[in-house]
């Protein structure tokens, strides 16, 4: 290769991010310094973690204790729609004698998801006890014939919380493994229901990505 052919290609190389890494390596920190950065990335880390989950834990008689993923490997996120407000699933869980709780609860209004089952431990959505030992369990405040429940501060947060899932357990971003209650073999539920817009939401789920994302107080 002619010299002059090769050294543009070499400026251009250097100009992107390896340039920068390079001229931040000569440049040595004090302690201040880089205790100050170290609390930035830090700060930004936690930003990532989107969306902050809320701990509002269920009665354990409605999950099994487990040690996932080592336990159960865990492949499948699961779409639901509660039927009921978000305050009263938050207390159906609670309630011993419901027998049922999902890993998270998303609001309609704004998107607030609580967390109330840890996601080592197996939830008792998905009515299928082997659905149950390798998903997560996401329910959705709302009514599956009424879609003004589906809104986008919802689907946006859930969108964020499965990619994180995905992305912590190695989950693939498709139609196959993030999943409505009514694809459960043998279920009668139909939930998340026609309107919830499966194109829009895994069009989040797979952008949310380029966020990073934590979004888990307990796993
Ligand atoms: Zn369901």
């Amino acid at each position: 290769m002619e010299p002059d052919q090769h050294s543009p290609a070499r400026r251009r190389l250097l100009t992107g991010a390896a340039a920068l890494a390079a001229a931040a390596a000569l440049t040595p920190l004090t302690p201040a310094a880089a205790s100050s950065r170290r609390k930035r990335t830090a700060r930004a880390r936690r930003a990532a973690s989107y969306p902050p989950v809320h701990w509002d834990p269920a009665s354990s008689a409605n999950y099994t204790a487990a040690n996932r993923p080592t336990q159960y490997a865990i492949d499948t996120v699961v779409i639901h729609v509660t039927q009921e407000t978000f305050a009263d699933t938050l207390r159906l869980f609670q309630d011993p004698a419901h027998k049922a709780a999902a890993h998270y609860v998303v609001r309609s209004s704004d998107g607030y998801t609580s967390q109330c089952v840890r996601e080592r431990d197996v939830a008792w959505h998905a009515g299928n006890w082997s659905y149950n030992t390798r998903s997560i369990g996401i329910e959705h405040e709302g009514w599956i014939d009424d879609p003004k429940w589906f809104t986008e501060a919802m689907y946006t947060r859930s969108a964020l919380l499965t990619a994180a899932i995905c992305d912590r357990y190695g989950i693939p971003k498709d139609r196959r493994h993030i999943i409505g209650h009514v694809e459960v073999p043998g279920t009668d539920h139909t939930d998340p229901g026609q309107y919830w817009d499966w194109a829009f939401y895994m069009d989040l789920v797979k952008g949310a990505s380029l966020w990073g994302g934590g979004g888990s107080l307990n796993w």
